[in-house]
């Protein structure tokens, strides 16, 4: 029966954490898409709203596979010359490389009533985030291709020359690569496929919890997490 307990609580807490972390993460992204928000409006970016938030959101996710999805959705910016679209998601991510994502990632604490399986717990969440950070060192810019901006001509994964105004990845030590090309990539490998700098683009997990018994007879639930770098086997690489 204990052992029965034990594994309906792991599961149960293992979903709690689940829902913890993307509620986190949710909520950790509004300020970083206001901060971008607020800096294109500044900077007289020529975009209306409704354009400055589809691309303040899409560069605060991150999500490589709806760039194209997106700009095209996007008249006023797809009107501006190429070198201009450049120039602006060049300055916008410049500024969230080094202001918005350079502020310390922090421990976060947060007490919680939780019902796990008919239990009623009071829990305490740990939270510590070392993997934001990390994107500072790890920059890969979204950028339109313009010949004269690259130091590569080609994506060296697919052997494929980049077209002209389409949108590519430009990494920290300025080799550039399509989209899917370099995701697929990563997913295997911790480092430049050109130059072989190391490149930390994974997240990892680790979660913990401890339940303690009351004097009460109730019961506290402390629950650890920490995301960090993924940390590639060596032979990840060869
Ligand atoms: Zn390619
Ligand atoms: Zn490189």
């Amino acid at each position: 029966m204990e052992a029965t307990n034990a594994i309906v609580l792991r599961n149960c807490f293992n979903e709690v954490i689940k829902n913890y972390l993307n509620d986190f993460i949710s909520k950790e992204i509004r300020p970083d898409i206001a901060k971008l928000e607020r800096y294109l409006i500044d900077n007289n970016c020529e975009l209306p709203n409704c354009e400055v938030k589809k691309l303040s959101n899409m560069l605060a996710i991150g999500q490589s596979n709806l760039v194209d999805i997106i700009i095209r959705t996007m008249s006023h910016f797809n009107s501006l010359p190429v070198d201009r679209q450049y120039s602006l998601m060049k300055m916008l991510q410049d500024f969230y490389f080094s202001s918005v994502l350079a502020e310390e990632s922090l421990d976060h604490y947060i007490d919680v009533t939780m019902s796990a399986d008919g239990f009623n717990f009071n829990g305490k969440f740990f939270y510590r985030d070392t993997f934001r950070h990390e994107k500072i060192k790890n920059m890969k810019y979204f950028l339109p291709y313009i010949e004269d901006k690259f130091i590569n001509e080609e994506c060296c994964i697919c052997s494929k020359e980049f077209v002209q105004s389409s949108f590519i990845y430009e990494m920290v030590c300025r080799h550039a690569f399509h989209f899917k090309c370099l995701d697929m990539w990563l997913e295997n490998n911790g480092s430049c496929p050109y130059c072989r700098k190391d490149i930390v683009s994974k997240k990892a997990k680790d979660s913990n919890y401890f339940i303690e018994d009351k004097e009460d007879g109730s019961k506290l639930v402390l629950i650890y997490i920490l995301t960090k770098p993924y940390q590639y086997e060596l032979n990840d690489n060869i």
